[in-house]
């Protein structure tokens, strides 16, 4: 990822050496933590679970400390500090329409994570809106569509046919009922990059909308609404190296303001009065506020903002150039291992960068060891070396179980299974190890 995983020498070299030291051209917050091995001394720790939450970034840290002795409320008063704090709030607001290349009338919601910006979406859709899902997704895009019909897309096996399947599901559908679309930028699992652009072209020939779900692919890739075509977009702070507890989400403004309110109070509200007759009568904001009820996070906000600038100054192209070294050693270090299989729905896993040369995964890599239980060799990885990785089925239980050869259909344990998870389901692991960065 865009932090790498930088540290001090290591007390002790793991895995050869390299994985304690491999450069971070933005400095982290716990770069330095050391962690007691249980075969004795310590270890500088190596954290490679950053698809799950990536550590904060230094500077996102000072400037939110720059900003604490201007604390205010925002939107709610007339003194300098709630004033400075409105336009700290309404200018990260701005800052974030650019770092996604918004459409000019595009708005910008600030939310608690994708999974909140998902389930907002979720809560406008228009009456009779059908949604479109792979299987593949991440439960936080996959789950939040209980008002919709529904349909599941079977896991596709090359880009291609993940534009084949939706092409073939979206055809024929009466072009009078609202659709959405939603699809992930790049997979939590696999970390392979889906064809969004592709995919929204197809969602609009056949008069549907698309979302897209960027919580793995904003950290790593540049997101232009814009040049990509999607409708909306929705990614979490925490991993795009800001704090826990804030999300956005950006797009089209019909639906937003056409529909209730996310949570109804003060904030969302324009105008309220008693009813004559009994009854309270309201006014709902027609801007992002209608969905953002309440006293914001205002420091969660403009940590996104801050990370924004962060990544946008130090460059996605050096970014992604250096990630896909990393992705390459990774790669390159379990072909090594006997008995490692990477997982992979678009190819072998064997590659970063297929022919042609755009990456084919950003920094996450998914594998399971013959003869082990991912769980077991996960908390060795930690005990023994300092390296914290994730196992399990990461949120994608049709996914992970489809990757390891068993039945999407079959409902899927997430965590290590009773007497290790590679002897049950003949031979078959049911978790995977996943190292991401
Ligand atoms: N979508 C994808 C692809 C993810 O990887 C995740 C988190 O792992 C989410 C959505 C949900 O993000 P959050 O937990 O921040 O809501």
């Amino acid at each position: 990822g865009a932090a790498g995983t930088a540290s001090a020498s290591p007390a002790r070299s793991a895995a050869g050496g390299d994985v304690h030291s491999c450069g971070a051209p933005l400095p982290v917050l716990g770069r330095d933590v050391t962690v007691p091995l249980v075969t004795g001394g310590e270890v500088a720790y190596a954290a490679l679970d950053y698809a799950a939450s990536a550590p904060a970034l230094q500077r996102v840290w000072d400037d939110v400390a720059a900003y604490a002795p201007y604390y205010g409320s925002v939107h709610r008063g007339a003194g300098y500090l709630s004033q400075l704090s409105t336009d700290l709030f309404e200018s990260s607001r701005a800052t974030v329409h650019e770092f996604l290349d918004c459409r000019e009338d595009d708005q910008v919601v600030f939310t608690r994570s994708t999974t909140d910006s998902l389930n907002l979406l979720a809560g406008v859709l228009p009456d009779g809106c059908e949604v479109f899902v792979f299987e593949t997704e991440h439960h936080a895009a996959l789950l939040p569509w209980t008002n919709a019909r529904v349909t599941c897309l079977d896991a596709p096996r090359t880009p291609g046919q993940a534009v084949l399947t939706l092409e073939s599901a979206l055809a024929g559908r009466d072009l009078g009922v609202p659709a959405l679309v939603c699809v992930t930028g790049a997979s939590n699992v696999t970390g392979e990059l889906w064809p969004v652009r592709e995919l929204a072209a197809v969602s609009h020939a056949h008069g549907a909308r698309i979302v897209l779900d960027a919580a793995q692919l904003a950290p790593h890739h540049p997101v232009s609404v814009r040049d990509s075509g999607v409708d909306w977009v929705a990614f979490s702070g925490h991993k795009l190296y800001a704090p826990f507890g804030s999300g956005v989400l950006a797009g089209r403004a019909d639906w937003l303001r056409e529909a209730e309110p996310y949570l109804a109070g003060g904030g969302a509200s324009r105008k309220v009065s008693r009813r004559a007759g009994g009854g309270v009568d309201v006014e709902w904001h027609t801007t992002a506020a209608r969905h953002e009820a309440g006293s914001p996070n205002v420091i969660g906000v403009y940590a996104i903002a801050s990370a924004c600038r962060a990544l946008t100054e130090a460059g996605f192209d050096t970014l992604v150039e250096r990630e896909q070294q990393l992705v390459e050693k990774v790669l390159a270090g379990l072909a090594g291992v006997p008995g490692v299989r990477v997982l992979s729905l678009f190819g072998d896993g064997s590659s970063s960068t297929p022919a042609g040369g755009t990456p084919a995964r950003v920094g996450v890599v998914s594998f399971v060891v013959e003869g082990w239980s991912s769980s077991h060799f996960a908390a060795a990885l930690s005990a023994e070396y300092g390296i914290g990785v994730r196992d399990g089925l990461f949120c994608a239980h049709p996914l992970v179980r489809t990757l390891l050869g068993g039945d999407p259909r079959q409902p899927g344990e997430c965590g290590a299974a009773p007497g290790g998870d590679s002897a049950e389901g003949a031979g078959r692991p049911l978790n995977a190890i996943r190292v991401s960065f």
